[in-house]
């Protein structure tokens, strides 16, 4: 188990995120297996179920996530899967419930990071998500505060830039929108001082828009 007081779950991050201008996919937090039903019903299918605990940092390395449940006999089955399967890697763990969410569409994966610089500050991130970032580290970084002007660098910088144009029939990915996503957050971690690691992992991208589908922030 990792010790991680200062963690908030994904759906504390999201509603920040959210309230601060950074769109993120609608998120509810369930804590039971009927609760999960109601707010499934409420939301519509397919969805998206993930356990809700500050002490699992990565939710899908341990059978935390389940994507495309399509109805509420999925939801109901998948919620015990969710929690036998944790409470096994970690049995430790203090589970708050699960995160319900719609199933995004797919869309051009890219993640927006913040993390603290003993010398700068607050610096972001910005990269191709998925093996592109984790294989090749192509990604791009500036200090916070970030305008408009450094989002637009930064984003044409990576070299996996022509991805976010669109290649082999797969749609492209709205520039304007990461643009903006990346200045929102940039004043959201200006905001908050108290905030010192921050993971937007993935973000979805598609032609008019963007929405992060998960988040974590870590606070100092
Ligand atoms: P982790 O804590 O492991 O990073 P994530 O929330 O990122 O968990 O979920 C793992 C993967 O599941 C994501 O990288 C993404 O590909 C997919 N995923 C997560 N949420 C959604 C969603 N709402 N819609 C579609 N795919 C999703
Ligand atoms: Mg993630």
């Amino acid at each position: 188990m990792v010790k991680s007081q200062n963690l908030l779950t994904e759906v504390e991050s999201k509603a920040l995120l959210k309230k601060a201008g950074v769109p993120v996919v609608e998120t509810k937090l369930a804590r039971s297996k009927k609760e999960a039903i109601s707010i499934s019903n409420e939301l519509g299918f397919p969805l998206v179920l993930k356990i809700s605990s500050t002490d699992v940092v990565h939710k899908s390395d341990s059978g935390g996530v389940r994507l495309g449940l399509a109805n509420a006999t999925q939801v109901g089955k998948a919620y015990t899967e969710i929690l036998s399967s944790i409470k096994q890697a970690y049995p430790q763990a203090h589970i708050e419930g699960v995160s319900v969410q719609p199933m995004a569409p797919p869309g051009v994966e890219v993640i927006v990071g913040m993390s603290k610089d003993a010398q700068f500050g607050p610096v972001l991130m910005f990269g191709l998500g998925g093996i592109l970032v984790e294989v090749l580290k192509d990604v791009s970084f500036r200090i916070v505060p970030v305008t408009a002007r450094d989002a637009r660098a930064m984003i044409r910088e990576i070299k996996g830039y022509p991805v976010l144009e669109g290649y082999r029939g797969q749609k492209p990915a709205s520039i304007p929108a990461l643009e903006k996503l990346i200045v929102k957050v940039s004043q959201f971690v200006e905001k908050n001082p108290q905030i010192r690691e921050l993971d937007l992992n993935p973000i979805f991208a598609y032609p008019d828009k963007a929405v992060a589908v998960d988040a974590r922030i870590i606070l100092e």
